[in-house]
């Protein structure tokens, strides 16, 4: 097998288009695959931390193009929940030369469209949704449920936390539910300025929080989502909620808080969901990347960044080890992933990220291009 091998990717998640941005500017013949019919814009917000925009930079200055667009915060801002005390102010922007790029939040689905952008578009198959795969240690057999199959060499997994591949693989096993939810909505820029928003804020009670951000550069749209505890019985990703449920999770908060509430819309709730470390992360020609191994609870703002630099790390393994010992390669892989990942995972699920005072900089100044690859 060569550069010219033939790579499909399951899931056109942050993840999977990374690796297929990533992987077609090394010569590989990529195949990206989803099961949605197209392209749709989550009405959300997301945060990248320069540990990201450094990964971006190599698809041809995709982090210049998300920099003139995003809210470029100078501070993460730790508030208490009744009084708004700081309980820390951490720098992001104020020391971006230190973390050696940008920290940018931003509407997930300006971000994920300017990612697609970064992918050749004759290399994107919507509506293919994987059910079945063979690896018969030469190639891989893919098998949608179009009825269409496909015959690839190397088959990376990034179909998310309820990943068919991982399924098949180590077992079926339904995700945990951590007891948590998060409400999401999206409100007026100006409503927020009015209340003298921070430009990045979390306001944290004993047990749960609420997250504030702005979306864009001229901060037309402000963002809430929040980690609470409750109840969860649907088999549903995401149900709508209401301005009056999510008034009642967070009675007693501070007025500024009541007041980005008071001026939601829409309001939707979804379900935080985990699974323990797997022993692996791949086995023969399969490869598996972001929350098909390793999903975690939201709170470090990471798990998408942890994907992207999963697709990124396994890029520079695939292009710099070669694809004739897979067992190499992808070991190596793993072996360079799985510590980080792991403590990201372990951090995020246990939500105490930057509620004091704190270093962010192994996470925010580590560049994946700096690794030593050994296998
Ligand atoms: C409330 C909340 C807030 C968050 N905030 C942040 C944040 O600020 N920063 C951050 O970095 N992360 C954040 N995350 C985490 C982040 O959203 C996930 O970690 C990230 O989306 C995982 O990316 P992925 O590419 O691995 O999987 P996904 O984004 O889940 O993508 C998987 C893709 O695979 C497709 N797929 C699934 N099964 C199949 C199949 N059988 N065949 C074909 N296609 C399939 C799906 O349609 C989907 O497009 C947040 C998560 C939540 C819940």
């Amino acid at each position: 097998m060569s550069r010219g091998a033939r790579i499909g990717i399951i899931g056109a998640g942050m993840g999977g288009v990374a690796a297929a941005g990533l992987l077609q500017r090394q010569g590989f013949d990529v195949v990206l695959y989803d099961q949605a019919p197209g392209f749709s814009r989550l009405g959300a917000g997301i945060q990248f931390g320069p540990n990201v925009l450094k990964i971006l930079s190599h698809l041809d200055g995709l982090d210049k193009k998300l920099e003139r667009i995003s809210c470029l915060p100078d501070y993460w801002v730790s508030r208490k929940w009744d009084d708004g005390t700081v309980l820390a102010k951490i720098p992001l922007n104020a020391e971006r030369a230190r973390y050696g790029a940008p920290y940018i939040t931003i509407h997930r689905g300006d971000l994920h469209q300017e990612m697609l952008n970064c992918v050749e578009p004759q290399r994107v198959m919507w509506d293919h949704k994987l059910v079945d795969f063979t690896d018969n240690g030469q190639t891989v057999r893919l098998e949608f449920e179009n009825g269409k199959t496909d015959t690839v060499d190397i088959l990376v997994a990034a179909d998310g936390i309820n990943s068919r591949i991982r399924e098949k693989m180590f077992g079926a096993e339904e995700a945990v539910y951590t007891g948590w939810i998060a409400h999401r909505a999206i409100i007026p820029g100006v409503a927020a300025k009015a209340l003298g928003a921070d430009v990045n804020a979390k306001w944290w009670s004993d047990d749960r929080h609420i997250v504030c951000y702005y979306l864009d550069r001229n901060e037309d749209e402000f963002y809430l989502v929040t980690g609470e505890p409750a109840e969860w019985t649907s088999r549903a990703g995401q149900l709508p909620s209401s301005r009056a449920e999510f008034k009642a999770a967070f009675k007693g908060y501070h007025p500024m808080v009541q007041g980005y509430i008071d001026a939601t819309e829409t309001v939707t709730k979804w379900p935080l969901k985990t699974r323990a470390p797997l022993p692996a992360w791949y086995e023969g020609r399969v490869v598996l990347l972001g929350d098909s191994c390793h999903p975690m609870k939201p709170h470090m703002a990471q798990g998408a960044a942890m994907a992207v630099e999963d697709a990124a790390v396994l890029a520079r393994c695939l292009g710099e080890l070669g694809t004739s010992d897979l067992e190499k390669t992808f070991g190596t892989y793993f072996q360079a992933r799985r510590e980080r990942a792991t403590k990201v995972q372990t951090i995020s699920n246990a939500n105490t990220w930057l509620r004091q005072p704190e270093d962010p900089y192994w996470c925010y100044g580590d560049d994946i291009y700096d690794l030593k690859l050994t296998s």
